[in-house]
């Protein structure tokens, strides 16, 4: 059985191509010919590895995204927002350690 992929010339009842490893019934549906079990289960695995791939994929894109979201949040805080933004907050919390502080408004009513 001649592979449609490749030509290899390959032993009858292989259902895959020993050379590219692709399935040697036809995809075109005029001269296609009935899937023995054997095919049919070689393409039940394949599939399923595909679509275990296909989620494994899925999920690293996700994972990945999540990945540069992080990245970019990080280096707009980092970059983006202002020093005096931060300053402020410093300032704020030794004001309230430090004991001769007069920053506070309540302190001169
Ligand atoms: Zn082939």
């Amino acid at each position: 059985m001649k592979c449609n992929r490749c030509g290899t010339d390959n032993p009858k009842g292989k259902s895959v191509c020993k050379k590219c490893g692709a399935f040697l019934y036809s995809a075109n549906p005029n001269n296609r010919v009935p899937l023995t079990k054997e095919q049919k289960s070689a393409r039940r695995k394949s599939l399923f590895k595909g679509s275990a791939l296909g989620c494994l994929w899925s999920v690293l894109i996700i994972v990945g995204m999540f990945f540069v979201l992080g990245i970019i949040s990080y280096l707009l805080v980092r970059f983006v927002i202002p020093e005096e933004y931060f300053s402020d907050v410093t300032i704020e919390t030794s004001g309230s350690v430090t004991p001769g502080a007069t920053s506070l408004p309540a302190s001169s009513n």
